[in-house]
């Protein structure tokens, strides 16, 4: 199974840990969409699984736990994250 994260904008509160942690896969941006600054994500295309102690690192350490492993196929047809 091809995994990848899944990041539920609407508990994320765009501390940028992810990004830090992990810039190949996390990006946060302003995103005028949100009122407030809130941000939102985009995931690479790229398979995950080489950077995935960098990922779970992030998945570790952010403080509202809102990112979690899911099934690429999951992820791609959510619509909680951007393509
Ligand atoms: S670490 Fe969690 S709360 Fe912080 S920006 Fe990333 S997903 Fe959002």
């Amino acid at each position: 199974m091809v995994r990848k994260a899944f990041v539920d904008k609407d508990i994320c509160i765009g501390c940028t840990v992810c990004s830090s942690l992990c810039p190949d896969v996390f990006t946060v941006k302003e995103d005028p969409h949100y009122q407030y600054g809130f941000k939102s994500f985009t995931n690479d295309s790229v398979d995950q699984q080489p950077i995935e102690k960098q990922v779970q690192e992030a998945i570790d350490t952010c403080p509202v736990q809102c990112i979690s492993w899911r099934e690429k196929k999951e992820v791609q047809e959510s619509a909680l994250v951007e393509p």
